[in-house]
């Protein structure tokens, strides 16, 4: 341009003192201010600043565009629009030039007052939550003892009168200094259980405590009860012998405390270290992590038989609906399936999705398997019904895809005339195989006239193939008692398993998974029979079955 045009401006500046003069700007900002900008960009910068182009969306690429034009057309439109745009860029830079002036202060004081000094900023990404890895033994001591709970029990207590009363306060608590509620004591035997001699001689006492909880007409409170327990010794046939025996002694905690918990959990969906805090809270009890795991354990032992009873009556029953959804723990994926039929419940827990696991479990089973169109069902042997629900919601979605495929919403609509009369007779009369038999024939028609048809589309080919590969599956209630046409029933019991998610998923171990799963099924069984769960686990009824008879006599 100076050779084009020699060395001056029109206003008479020396070009050569203009090029000598020139700042990149962005090697002041760059590493030394940062704005809340995503980029060091002009437009960004200057638009934080405050900045308003006066094209939109004014673009560098775009002014290329405009020039490119503008060699071509010639036209003083473009022409002016590109301009305008460099002008604009111009007022652009001058305002961030202008901005940085001001930043950059003379000394702290004069510092703009939406500006912070990068030093002055507290440092906060090396602190993270949870445990830290120390290079040297001394920091992690250091650490350590930086620890709230550490800082009050140690050192605050030293020095701060009040915290030394809440720590008083806390250590009172743990002494286990509750107060009987009743007292148990020992019988006096006569004679030996084994030989019957008399010449028996107590040899020594013990006794135990068990804390439980004793629930009233609305209300629920701490009972601990002692047992006193003598020891005796035959003189005869030296048979070492208690004075009583009782079932639940050798367990710390009762029975009425373990089906509070096991409710809690399984019921409420409430975490287990919650159940924990919640039961120390109200009653006054220790009831650590452990105990809690123990309760649970203790329960799937308890109720394994229940577990087995409404496993075996599902299996032999008329109807099992099935479906399976995705649970990601802290140690890997796995799948929970749930198997219902109106009135049994039972959640499996397996690590992948593979169709052995329905197979296994559904071996021997001859009723009627209602699913979704999963393929792991095809391959067991019984009779089988598809979801329609499913299947209607796939083809409205094929529909609204394309919706200009007319042979396509002929096929829905055709389907839907088969169905409809079908719904209507069983919400008028039930699902009884003796009125539902009568649409059979509609059902051949619609068949014929599908099979009978060449599609054009392929959303129309895939649409034929599927009722046709499922021809066997789909219609199957028709020709039974009580089997539904749709999978809500599956679908209702995955819903209740989606509750306790939360509560499984901190859980890594597979047993833990597959106690909760056991519990839940028996708890689930329970909601579909009316029963009240906790009114099952505190009855001390081991049997399900057994507990329903009692109540029902
Ligand atoms: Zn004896």
């Amino acid at each position: 341009m100076v050779r084009r045009y020699g060395g001056k401006t029109q206003d008479g500046v020396s070009v050569d003192s203009l090029i000598e003069g020139a700042r990149s700007i962005v090697s002041v900002i760059y590493g030394h201010i940062y704005f809340p900008t995503y980029s060091n960009g002009l437009k960004d910068i200057a638009t934080f600043l405050g900045y308003r182009w006066s094209t939109e969306e004014p673009s560098g690429q775009r002014s290329l565009l405009l020039r490119h034009r503008w060699e071509i057309e010639g036209s003083t439109t473009v022409k002016q629009e590109l301009i305008a745009y460099n002008s604009d860029d111009c007022g652009a830079l001058e305002l961030v030039v202008k901005t940085i002036e001001q930043l950059i202060p003379v000394d702290a004081a004069l510092l703009h007052p939406d500006a912070v000094l990068v030093d002055s900023l507290k440092p906060q990404l090396p602190y993270r939550l949870g445990p830290v890895d120390f290079v040297l033994p001394e920091l992690d001591y250091i650490n350590k003892c930086a620890y709230w709970d550490y800082q009050r029990d140690r050192i605050y207590v030293r020095s701060n009168p009040r915290v030394r009363r809440a720590a008083r306060r806390k250590q009172r608590g743990s002494r286990h200094s509750l107060r009987v509620n009743k007292t148990f004591t020992p019988s006096r035997p006569w004679k030996c259980p084994k030989c019957d001699s008399r010449k028996i001689a107590k040899v020594g006492r013990h006794s135990k405590v068990l804390y439980d909880l004793r629930f009233s007409a609305g209300g629920v409170r701490r009972w601990i009860t002692k047992y006193v327990i003598d020891h005796y010794r035959c003189g005869t046939c030296s048979l070492s012998f208690p004075s009583d025996e009782y079932e639940w002694t050798r367990h710390r905690y009762g029975l009425q405390m373990l089906a509070y918990v096991i409710h809690s959990i399984i019921e409420v969906h409430i975490p287990q270290l919650k159940v924990s805090q919640n039961v120390n809270t109200l009653f006054g009890y220790r009831l650590g992590q452990p105990s809690i795991n123990r309760l649970k354990q203790r329960a799937t032992e308890i109720y394994r038989e229940t577990y087995d009873d409404i496993k075996n009556t599902l299996l032999n029953g008329k109807l099992i609906h099935a479906d399976e959804t995705h649970l990601g723990t802290k140690r890997g994926a796995g799948y929970v399936w749930v198997f219902t039929s109106m009135e049994e419940v039972i959640y499996l827990w397996s690590t992948t999705r593979d169709g052995d696991v329905a197979k296994d479990f559904l071996g021997g089973f001859d009723g009627v398997l209602v699913s979704d169109f999963y393929s792991a069902y095809d391959s067991i042997p019984c009779a089988q019904q598809r979801c329609l629900i499913h299947l209607i919601r796939d083809l409205n979605g094929e529909v609204l895809k394309e919706p200009f495929n007319e042979e396509m919403k002929e096929l829905v609509h055709e389907f839907a005339a088969v169905l409809r009369p079908i719904i209507e007779t069983i919400d008028r009369l039930g699902l009884k195989k003796h009125f539902l038999q009568k649409h059979k024939r509609s059902v051949t028609c619609f068949y014929e006239r599908l099979l009978a048809r060449e599609y054009g589309t392929e959303a129309g080919r895939k649409a034929r193939e599927r009722f046709r590969k499922n021809r066997e599956r789909l219609f199957t209630f028709l020709d039974y008692d009580g089997v539904p046409w749709n999978n809500n029933n599956a679908e209702h019991a995955i819903r209740a398993f989606s509750g306790l998610r939360d509560v499984i998923q901190g859980f890594s171990n597979e047993r833990g998974i597959r106690d909760y799963l056991m519990l839940l099924s028996i708890c689930q069984t329970c909601v579909y029979r009316g029963l009240d769960f906790l009114g099952f686990l505190r009855s001390g009824e081991k049997r399900l079955n057994e507990y329903t008879r009692k109540r029902t006599v």
